[in-house]
């Protein structure tokens, strides 16, 4: 009864279900993104979800983190995404990890997973996790928000560009940008339609090219993007 409407899609189906139930997912972060990866990838019926965020919800966070509420307050993140993911979906096991994804404890996240996916507010997070989803081999699937814009795209291992492949040179970027909640509401939610696709296996997926989301003109615009021949990475 609960998922009927998703199963009568025929990508979906049954089968489509069980796939999903029996499913591990991990977000990294549970902030502007996160929140929307996990509400979707919930309500949607992931058996296994996991959620790592080592912050605690503040009073700015609530205007576009809205699996937080104004009772979460002071709260670790990964426990107030628990308490409010458990309200929407008792039926499935929510992991919450108020932890910081780390060069020693990274590989453990990783493994534990069939699908990575990162919504963290930085630069060293994401690399982190892109040479260990190659390393091991799982799909990753990557967004980022900056005031008015935002981007996707997935890494696919074995095959295909990685993000050291397209973001080479680039340095941490953790400065606090402006965020427009609705569009982390739509890149979040591409993300949490990537993960759904890539375990069930259909459609095609934001591997090797970048979705880029613009509110201003409300266009969508894809670049495309190879490996990179000297990447130290996904070689
Ligand atoms: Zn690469």
């Amino acid at each position: 009864m609960r998922y009927q409407r998703q199963i009568i899609i025929p990508e979906i189906g049954e089968k489509g279900q069980k796939k999903l139930q029996k499913s591990k997912v991990l977000v990294v972060g549970a902030g502007g993104l996160g929140s929307i990866v996990a509400l979707y990838l919930a309500s949607s019926g992931i058996g296994y979800l996991g959620i790592i965020d080592p912050d605690i919800v503040e009073l700015s966070n609530l205007q576009r983190q809205i699996l937080h509420k104004e009772e979460n307050l002071g709260m670790s993140k990964a426990i107030s995404a628990f308490i409010n993911l458990k309200k929407l979906n008792s039926e499935i096991k929510i992991l919450p990890y108020p932890d910081e994804i780390t060069k020693k404890n990274v590989s453990n996240y990783v493994s534990s997973f069939d699908v990575i996916v990162a919504c963290p507010d930085n630069f060293t997070t994401r690399v982190l996790l892109n040479d260990h989803a190659i390393k091991l081999s799982k799909p990753l699937v990557m967004g980022a928000v900056s005031e008015l814009e935002g981007q996707v795209f997935d890494i696919i291992p074995p095959k295909g560009p990685c993000y050291r492949c397209i973001f080479e040179d680039a340095t941490d970027d953790t400065i606090n940008r402006g965020i427009l909640a609705p569009v982390a509401g739509v890149i979040g939610s591409i993300m949490a339609i990537e993960v759904i696709k890539i375990l069930i296996g259909f459609g095609d997926t934001l591997h090797g090219r970048m979705l880029i989301y613009n509110a201003l003109t409300q266009k969508f615009r894809e670049v495309i993007f190879l490996k990179n021949p000297s990447c130290k990475i996904c070689q």
